[in-house]
């Protein structure tokens, strides 16, 4: 008998029996069974004899997919792991975890149907087109954009669902052709050859000595102020696996934000990785899968869910920028890849390098226990200084338009000197708020509790939260009186700074400007070259880039965290600081921090300032110590949220009774509260929160919690989930 996971909210395995007259199929390989009156694809996850059903219920699978297993016992054994870690139905997980192709039951090489122009195409009067046959048209710009190798027609069918009629038409005309064939395999010789690069210095050194200590099992955080050389050590490392024959995994937080490590990583190995990220067509997505499985690429390179990429010869995982908080899936199947290539590497006993400039809490505790090892590279790799940081109290110098006058003379004085300027906000829009100044009354979401932003460039109100969107009105709804906006967003910052610098090239960047695909290394380009002079944004902009020529780095407000009721908010802010401030100074001269507040007296400011993100770091550290936060403690969050409050309470009751009934004072559980944002796209919103200091106790309690929340009738009132480990209390 096979037991079979599917893609259905259910924590269960399902039990079939192997089609008749086949062999009996391999775990790790797909079937299509009869699942209700309807087919569905599922993947052998095991044998049994027994099952829980009668013999005469068991249904027989129709088919078997794969001639071999698609994923081998490693990758079953993380889907199990990740399944039983986070709480999570393993059909879920196993549909995480494979390309959209395969879970549709396509095959592993499917042959590709794309479409292209012919020689004809290009003398065509669109515009002519366009009046009697614009769904043609449309068509056939899009083709001719796409140039020599055509567009995939499931690509098509995403952007012109309808597409094939007019196709139609465009083929009998022979302005277009179709091709159907299998999708090439990965190319690794594309890469160019392999560039020298700098000589590591003495730190660098030692760091990679310890790296080459062991092949087998160690978690070695790179804990390095940015610039330090970090990435010199990991591509010294990856060359050391890659000779062996073996592959490497990176997890990079966002591939759209960290072009550079990419390019980087291909000159200097002159290999060409194989890229998992959202950007991807399906075929693309399954390509660089295949030749990760099949060991084609000795390069992986990916976001979050590249984790659970099959690798036929795995050496080394390496999770750059551990600290970031996209790595956490904060939605459906709720891991963290970061922690999930910890115990990933330690199944396949390789190494795993986690590196970055501030290090979560968690990690370093780690580091102090014992368990991993910590390299630390405080220097700035080719002798470029630190910057030097300077407050800026905002009750005696007021920021108008978010920039106070010292902000603005020192703005002034790093142009004057040809360096480059980089304003951070972490807010976009106009303003946060738009207040009547005659009632008082702020605008807000009607389906959430949230103030609505003000969007300028389109006059719009904008909910951040639920993606509402609404006309801006100059007159107040509920008396008339006019309105204004309040409070900076990144789009007045960058007017402002347009006012007091007419002649200065100004870009800004957030996810309103950086829309357009491929927008966003456009902009990455003009601010390295220096063609930017003034860069404003969000922490889009802190991630990963260098640019040469920055030197002050401006903090608009700092003052979001300092007064925050979350755990975390120390150790947030801090490394949001740091991560931005690290963009200055990175090659000549030593660049300068501004941070605006209006509380210079602060303990957090002195702390950071002496002391670094180093101190901030033990001191938050002790402080959870103290008060039985993580990393002291572990937590599970319960999450509700149902049209009416009182159905999202009483889920969360029925969690809390049948949690008390199991495990009396072993764990402490609070709540039910409403979410800090207690109403959101209309749903109202509710949570538990569950915290112990023994692993083992939190998992067994919801081990058994679980199906238990499956079955309540209330339960389908409800969207609910359960966050592991979470790193977003609301
Ligand atoms: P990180 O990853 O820690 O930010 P990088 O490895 O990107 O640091 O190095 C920062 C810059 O310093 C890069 O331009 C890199 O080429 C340079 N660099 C790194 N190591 C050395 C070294 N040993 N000597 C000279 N330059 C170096
Ligand atoms: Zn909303």
């Amino acid at each position: 008998m096979l037991k079979v996971a599917i893609s259905v909210p259910l924590s269960r395995e399902f039990d079939y029996l192997p089609p008749a007259d086949t062999p009996v199929p391999d775990p790790g390989s797909r079937v299509r069974v009869p699942f209700g009156s309807r087919r569905r694809v599922g993947v052998v996850i095991g044998h049994a004899t027994e099952s829980s059903l009668p013999p005469d219920k068991i249904r027989r699978s129709l088919e078997v997919l794969d001639d071999e297993p698609l994923l081998s016992g490693n990758e079953l054994w993380l889907i199990r792991f990740t399944s039983d870690y986070y709480h999570h139905p393993i059909g879920e997980v196993v549909a995480a975890a494979l390309p959209a192709i395969l879970r549709q039951g396509k095959a592993l090489h499917p042959v590709v149907e794309t479409v292209t122009t012919t020689a004809l195409a290009g003398a065509t009067d669109i515009e002519a087109l366009a009046r009697r046959a614009p769904k043609q048209a449309e068509l056939l710009e899009m083709l001719l954009d796409a140039g020599g190798d055509g567009v995939e027609a499931d690509e098509l069918t995403e952007s012109l669902p309808n597409w094939r009629r007019a196709a139609k038409s465009l083929f009998e005309k022979g302005l277009i052709t179709r091709h159907e064939a299998r999708a090439p395999a990965f190319d690794e010789t594309l890469a160019p050859d392999a560039e020298p690069g700098p000589d590591l210095n003495d730190e660098q050194q030692a760091a990679i000595d310890t790296l080459r200590v062991s092949d087998s099992f160690g978690a070695f955080l790179i804990e390095g102020v940015t610039g330090s050389g970090k990435t010199e050590v990991y591509l010294h490392r990856m060359r050391d696996v890659i000779a062996q024959g073996k592959q490497v995994l990176v997890l990079v937080p966002e591939i759209g934000l960290t072009p550079q490590l990419v390019t980087r990583l291909r000159r200097r190995l002159g290999i060409e990785p194989a890229l998992l990220h959202s950007g991807l067509t399906d075929n693309q997505r399954l390509a660089a899968w295949r030749a990760a499985r099949s060991g084609a690429a000795r390069l992986v390179v990916g976001t979050r869910s590249a984790i659970f990429t099959p690798l036929k010869r795995p050496g080394l995982i390496i999770v750059d920028e551990e600290h970031d908080h996209s790595f956490k899936q904060q939605e459906g199947l709720r891991y963290s890849a970061r922690d999930l290539a910890i115990a990933r590497a330690k199944h396949l006993d390789i190494p795993v390098v986690l590196g970055t400039a501030t290090p979560t809490l968690e990690m370093l505790q780690h580091c102090r226990d014992g368990r991993y090892t910590h390299i630390e590279l405080p220097n700035r790799a080719g002798g470029a200084r630190p910057p030097v940081f300077r407050i800026v109290d905002t009750a005696r110098t007021p920021a108008t338009d978010g920039l106070s006058e010292p902000l603005l003379a020192a703005i002034r004085e790093h142009l004057d000197a040809d360096g480059q300027v980089l304003v951070f906000l972490n807010r976009r829009g106009f303003a946060p708020t738009l207040i009547c100044s005659g009632c008082g009354h702020v605008a807000e979401c009607r389906r959430c509790d949230a103030r609505l932003t003000v969007h300028a460039g389109k006059r719009e109100l904008r909910c951040h939260h639920c993606g509402a969107v609404r006309p801006l009105d100059s007159r107040c709804e509920e008396c008339g009186e006019a309105v204004r906006p309040l409070g900076e967003g990144t789009q007045r910052l960058e007017d402002a700074l347009r006012q007091h610098f007419p002649e200065r090239r100004i870009t800004r960047v957030d996810s309103d400007s950086t829309q357009r695909k491929g927008a966003m290394i456009d902009v990455l380009d003009q601010a390295r070259e220096g063609e930017a002079e003034i860069l404003v944004g969000t922490q889009m902009l802190s991630k990963g880039h260098h640019f040469p020529k920055l030197s002050l780095v401006g903090i608009v407000n700092a003052d979001q965290g300092l007064f925050s009721t979350d755990f975390r908010s120390a150790e947030r802010m801090a490394q949001s600081i740091v991560q931005v401030a690290g963009r200055a100074g990175r090659v000549s001269a030593s660049g300068e921090v501004l941070i605006q507040t209006g509380f210079p007296d602060h303990p957090f400011w002195s702390t950071l300032i002496a002391g670094g993100y180093n101190q901030v770091a033990a001191e938050a550290l002790a402080e959870r110590e103290v008060t039985r936060w993580p990393p002291f403690t572990r937590l599970a969050l319960i999450r509700s949220a149902a049209h009416r409050q009182a159905d999202a309470h009483a889920f969360l009751d029925l969690a809390r009774q049948s949690l008390e009934a199991q495990c009396g004072d072993m764990m402490r559980v609070l709540g039910p509260v409403d979410a800090p944002m207690a109403r959101r796209a209309g749903r109202y919103r509710a949570q538990l929160l569950l915290q112990s200091s023994d692993r083992r106790t939190l998992h067994d309690a919801l081990r058994a919690l679980r199906p238990v929340l499956e079955e309540a009738p209330v339960a389908r009132k409800v969207r609910w989930s359960i966050d592991v480990d979470p790193v977003e209390l609301f």
